[in-house]
């Protein structure tokens, strides 16, 4: 007669290999991981990786709606931990009202709450629209100032918001890292940092000059939409072949978007010997 196994001495079941997997959390700005000392590319890499966003979206641009300097930098303010989508809704109508400093201040602190109150802290929000388009009228004759220490120092203006405006506006080429940016410098490994102005500086370094006005917006839809925080979307991916990410999911072929730009790398480089 066989004799049934105690608990004590029965073996535990096999975890199944999927319920093993334990998908490594996503870099992130309150939580950077284990933090690179330098890039995982050489310079040329570097330099396809950026020859494969421009081949693949020649003209990158930003994705909030805006009248002129001065509705750019009230757009940018209220994106702080809001989607541009709901920032678009909001600023439809308050951009129509009110697109310069003057109108602001004259709608008031109680009206731009009530225009942007589907946006998160719109309370904080309104006040400092009204603070800094006070602050651009006393200090600056109601414009906003091509300079990033005047830029920062307006209420509810920080670096990131002041190299969006320099970048988008006036042509600098600035790199604004936001929650996208900072995750993609460290997950993929092409500017590692623990801060978001430690990825700005080593993604300043990085970025090859041709490429630096524009490659603040590729960072950004790139992580926005592929490289994702909880699942990157790898198959998608017009870098595919060049990702040295350990998060990388493997496919036996490389995804067409990045054959494609590819080819049109190889195209123009042929056009022009
Ligand atoms: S291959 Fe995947 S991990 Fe690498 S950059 Fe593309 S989406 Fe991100």
């Amino acid at each position: 007669m066989t004799q049934a196994k105690s608990p004590a001495t029965a073996k535990p079941a096999k975890r199944s290999v999927k319920s093993a997997q334990v998908r490594k959390k996503a870099p992130s700005v309150d939580n950077p991981g284990k933090v690179l000392k330098r890039s995982r590319y050489t310079k040329a890499e570097t330099y396809e990786i950026f020859q494969r966003f421009h081949a693949d979206n020649p003209e990158p641009e930003g994705e909030l709606d805006y009248i002129n300097a001065y509705t750019l930098l009230v757009a940018v303010l209220l994106s702080a931990q809001a989607t541009d989508v709901g920032v678009n809704r909001a600023t439809k109508h308050l951009f129509q009202i009110a697109d310069t400093p003057e109108k602001m201040v004259a709608l008031g602190e109680d009206k731009v709450r009530e225009e942007i109150r589907t946006i998160g802290l719109f309370k904080t929000k309104a006040k400092n629209v009204i603070l800094m388009s006070e602050q651009l009228i006393r200090d600056h004759g109601g414009e906003v100032p091509e300079d990033r220490e005047a830029l920062e120092k307006l209420p509810g203006v920080g670096r990131k918001t002041a190299n969006v405006v320099l970048n988008i506006f006036f042509g600098h080429p600035t790199i604004a890292v936001d929650t996208h940016l900072f995750r993609l410098g460290n997950r993929i490994g092409i500017a590692p940092g623990k801060t978001p102005i430690d990825v700005e500086k080593s993604m300043e370094k990085a970025v090859p000059k041709e490429f630096s006005l524009h490659a603040h917006h590729w960072l950004i839809l790139h992580g926005r939409y592929i490289c994702k925080a909880r699942k990157p979307e790898c198959k998608r991916c017009v870098i595919y072949d060049l990702c040295k990410s350990p998060e990388k999911e493997k496919f036996d072929a490389v995804p067409d978007i990045a054959v494609r730009a590819k080819a049109i790398i190889e195209r123009e480089k042929a056009s022009s010997c």
